[in-house]
């Protein structure tokens, strides 16, 4: 039964490598028919972040790849969360110790400080000198005993085994030639990561370990650990890093890479998905605006390539507005989008909305499915050089000022219309005659046409004055998208609606 994990330490939020590292681990459990589980890591207790453990997971579950097992969900093989499963990892150091392959260290602070500066200043790596190693059993009894501060060392053996990884082929590092011999059980009495690592993951059944290259050299001791042990071993697969397009480091230059805040932004989860998959390998195409069905139908582990995923964030927009369409698309979720939208004009503009009618949901539909219709001939109306109703990318900017006018009507004064033109009533009904003509599907390049010739209708008013009127009837702004454009986006009812009062 192929069963994966996810394991991050809940010492920080949940940022793009480790919201791609989980969804390759979801995609293959799902792709084989396994179970995908979340567990954390938190036996490092001092650098634990506050509620990010709980942010991890909701997370993962707003990404849309919900762990099958975790600390939230529970399930056969936990808990989920290390610092619950002490006394498994202190049994299996007891174990070591017992067959030799762990012993007790009593070395002090002060000791390890002293090697480590000799080493430094002889030009080395610094390492334990594996000095503990070598007490008598009844030394080592006399200071337990005693009560004597000790950690619990793995002895590293020399002859690694190379094994096959998934992605990176043959592997194999003489750990016990480079590293003194790690700690398994701290002072403190936790684990190190090594340690509860592979303990979990013997424990939890983990068939295959999918994770970051960076672990990659520590798996030759991990093995050596489940070679003591007398354990078989899960099948590695080490993703490739996800780097900034430049090649930097992921972390230190985009400061707003947590997932938490792209979904404060409006962006998309499926869009995220795509973006982190899209500059990886392991899928039969690139193609931007595949959802996560067609994610797992297209992964193929053997397509993932050593190289690092070179991440744009700058495309992301693009992304999001790929798939919003997708959404809006798809009657259902555009139901969803139309709550989401109710919810947020009301709360942003509150104050200023009077009639409910710009709230309901066909309205809202209707400028939803616009936008879909217009993103979809951008290019052309880009190429063609004609107008165009702004694109959106983000559900966000429906409510942002530059639409505002679709949501509130403006509150106009008979002193603002008649300082533009004294025939606005007149301006008014030449308008609604206009619209009469054009059906319910409004085209901006036929509405722009037709406004040109208002003014040989009006005597005394010009071209620009008409389309202030035009402007301030239908927004209440001086500035904002042109004419046409919002007349497309606000329909013939909700333009009859603004016109109608400055009939006489
Ligand atoms: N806790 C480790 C991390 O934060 C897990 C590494 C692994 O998957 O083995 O990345």
């Amino acid at each position: 039964e192929v069963r994966v994990r996810f394991a991050p330490s809940p010492t920080g939020f949940l940022h793009l490598g480790g919201l791609r590292t989980a969804l390759y681990n979801y995609i293959f459990a799902k792709k084989y028919g396994g179970q995908f589980i979340l567990r954390l890591e938190d036996t490092d207790q001092s650098r634990l972040v506050p509620g990010a453990a709980e942010s991890i997971e909701d997370m993962l579950e707003w990404a849309g790849i919900p762990p099958d097992e975790s600390p939230r969900r529970g399930g056969p093989h936990g808990p989920y969360l290390q610092s619950q499963r002490l006394h498994l990892y202190d049994q299996t150091a007891r174990k070591l110790v017992e067959s030799g392959h762990g012993y007790y260290c009593f070395c002090s602070h002060q000791r390890l400080e002293l090697l480590k500066k000799e080493a430094l200043r002889a030009g080395q790596t610094p390492r334990y000198d594996n000095r503990c190693r070598h007490l008598r059993a009844d030394q080592v009894q006399e200071k337990l005993a005693q009560g004597a501060p000790h950690v619990v060392r793995f002895r590293l053996e020399a002859g690694v085994e190379p094994f096959q990884d998934l992605i990176f082929g043959w592997n194999r590092h003489e750990v016990a030639q480079v590293e003194g011999d790690p700690v398994v059980i701290k002072a403190d009495g936790f684990p190190t990561y090594h340690l509860a690592n592979i303990v979990d993951d013997h424990y939890m059944k983990i068939s295959h370990v999918l994770r970051g290259s960076e672990w990659l050299i520590s798996t030759s001791k991990h093995l050596l650990m489940y070679r003591a042990l007398g354990w078989t071993p899960p099948t590695f697969g080490h993703l490739p890093l996800l780097m900034n397009s430049d090649g930097s480091k992921l972390s230190k230059r985009q400061g707003d890479i947590f997932i938490e805040n792209f979904c404060r932004q409006g962006v998309l989860p499926e869009a995220l998905l795509d973006i982190t998959t899209n500059c990886g390998s392991g899928f039969a195409s690139n193609r931007m605006g595949r959802r996560l069905e067609e994610l797992i139908s297209e992964f193929n582990p053997s397509k993932i390539t050593t190289h690092s995923a070179l991440l744009d964030l700058e495309k992301l927009p693009e992304f999001n507005r790929i798939h919003l369409q997708q959404r809006i698309e798809d009657e259902q979720k555009c139901c969803v989008l139309i709550k989401d939208l109710q919810q947020q004009i009301q709360q942003i503009y509150a104050a200023e909305i009077q009639d409910k009618e710009v709230l309901e949901g066909d309205y809202i539909r209707r400028v939803l499915h616009l936008r879909k219709v217009i993103s979809a001939t951008f290019a052309l109306f880009l190429l063609s050089g004609t107008h165009s109703l702004g694109h959106i990318t983000s559900l966000k900017e429906l409510v942002s000022p530059t639409y505002s006018y679709l949501w509130v009507r403006p509150s106009l004064s008979i002193q603002q219309v008649a300082a533009l033109t004294k025939e606005a009533s007149h301006i008014a009904s030449l308008v609604l005659r206009l619209i009469e003509g054009q059906g319910e599907e409004l085209s901006v390049d036929q509405l722009a046409k037709d406004l040109k010739s208002l003014p040989k209708q009006t005597k005394a008013t010009k071209y620009r004055e008409v389309m202030k009127l035009l402007r301030l009837v239908l927004s209440g702004l001086q500035q904002g998208p042109s004419v046409a454009e919002m007349m497309v986006s606000l329909g013939p009812a909700e333009i009859r609606h603004r016109f109608q009062k400055l009939l006489l």
